[in-house]
């Protein structure tokens, strides 16, 4: 049973996503008093799956997350990465024994775990309820005009936050001009071969690519990546016959996109500072990243837990905010700048992709350097096994 230290103490966090829910739980459980204000009507969240990995999963262990958010994952047994000729360039093993674990989940499940939490550990959360700002003294200023007064404010108000802007804590904002449309259709056995269909797959073409991934036993999530002044390719309902053409080994998976589908561009934030006075950014609002890790998320969720356990037994929030920033961005920024560097690999002509994919592949260093963040242990989860 954790000691509840933050008794009296108010928090007031803007945004009901993966980093503002992971906050409110983990701060409620030491104490805190806690209202989460979501922009959005409900609660829910669009359909696709997310990549969560080790360090994540141990996050949502320590919150008591993980039992309802593991429900139905599916547990793959590799990461394969192909090129124009389906041959596999890179293998990474995973979720055996001394590798890296990684479950991929619905977003839905995720977000439900999360909220299930929050409600658990007596944390208030409004929907309808928008922020437009926050003062450094400690306040959330909402769209109605009203004001909260609290000893921690939390800007978890995704890429676009006004949380963030309201306080000038950009550094940069930039678009990577790439970008993905999501959506999850029916598993089917005629999508990839026998030994394929268990494993998370990345197709390459040129400057398209297509993610296969199982995210339950029924359900297959499915990212097709592409540059942003792509027109064609970008299109949502996706243009069957054109990624038809780009990747013919897929035909038969192509053929069943539906016409859902949710097309985001791929950014990286970088802040000043990730505080001001009693207020913390988190997750997208400080520090998006493109997806080439599966680790946005990932971040979202250490730096969630990270900041309750900062501001836990201390009356000096400004202070904890910023230990807090030094304790977590270093692994943070290392993250977004793996990520970007291997999006890069988006702009190669394919033959060379393949010839520098293969080699990079065996590096031990160079895989190392990529695990290092799934690999890492989050701050106040080393109790855990
Ligand atoms: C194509 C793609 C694939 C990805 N795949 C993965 C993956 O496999 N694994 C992984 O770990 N990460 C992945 N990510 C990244 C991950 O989705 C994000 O990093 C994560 O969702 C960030 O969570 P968040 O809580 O910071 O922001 P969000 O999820 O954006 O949540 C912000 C919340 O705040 C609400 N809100 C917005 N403005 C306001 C306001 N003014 N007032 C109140 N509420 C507001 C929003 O409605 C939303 O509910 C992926 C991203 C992309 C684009």
């Amino acid at each position: 049973m954790m000691e509840k230290t933050g008794a009296g103490r108010r928090a007031e966090i803007a945004g009901a996503g993966i980093g503002g829910l992971t906050t409110a739980a983990a701060l409620a459980q030491r104490g805190w008093s806690v209202t989460v204000h979501e922009r959005a009507p409900t609660l829910r969240t669009f359909g696709a799956g997310i990549y969560i990995w080790s360090n994540g999963l141990r996050v949502l262990q320590a919150i008591g997350a993980y039992g309802q958010a593991t429900v139905g994952a599916h547990v793959g047994p590799q990461f394969h990465t192909r090129d124009h000729n389906n041959t596999t360039m890179e293998e990474i093993p995973i979720n055996g024994i001394g590798d890296a674990r990684l479950i991929t989940i619905l977003r839905e499940t995720l977000i439900n775990s999360l909220v299930d939490t929050c409600r658990r550990s007596g944390v208030e959360i409004l929907t309808n309820s928008e922020a437009v700002g926050a003062t450094a003294e400690g306040e959330l200023v909402l769209a109605d005009g009203s004001r909260r007064k609290a000893d921690l404010v939390v800007g978890a108000d995704g890429i676009n936050s006004r949380v963030r802007d309201s306080l000038d804590l950009m550094m940069y904002r930039k678009h990577l001009g790439y970008g993905a449309i999501r959506m999850l259709i029916a598993r089917d056995d005629g999508d990839v071969p026998v030994e394929d269909r268990e494993r998370y797959i990345e197709y390459f073409t040129g400057s398209r690519r297509i993610l296969y991934t199982p995210a339950s036993a029924t359900d297959l999530y499915v990212a097709l990546c592409c540059a942003a002044d792509d027109a064609a390719a970008l299109k949502v309902p996706a243009d069957r016959a054109l990624w038809t053409q780009s990747f013919p080994h897929l035909a038969n998976l192509v053929t069943r996109f539906g016409d859902a589908g949710r097309w985001d561009a791929f950014e990286v934030v970088k802040l000043k500072r990730w505080s001001a006075g009693r207020v913390a950014i988190l997750g997208d609002a400080a520090h998006a990243m493109p997806p080439y890790l599966g680790q946005g998320g990932g971040c979202a969720l250490m730096n969630g837990l990270g900041l309750a356990a900062a501001v836990d037994g201390t009356t000096e929030v400004t202070e904890a905010l910023a230990a807090w920033e030094a304790r977590e961005r270093p692994m943070t920024e290392h993250t977004q700048d793996t990520a970007e560097r291997l999006g890069d690999m988006n702009l190669w002509p394919d033959d060379i992709r393949s010839q520098v994919l293969k080699i990079t592949g065996k590096s031990r260093e160079i895989g190392m350097e990529r695990m290092k963040t799934a690999r890492h242990a989050p701050t106040a989860t080393d109790a855990l096994a």
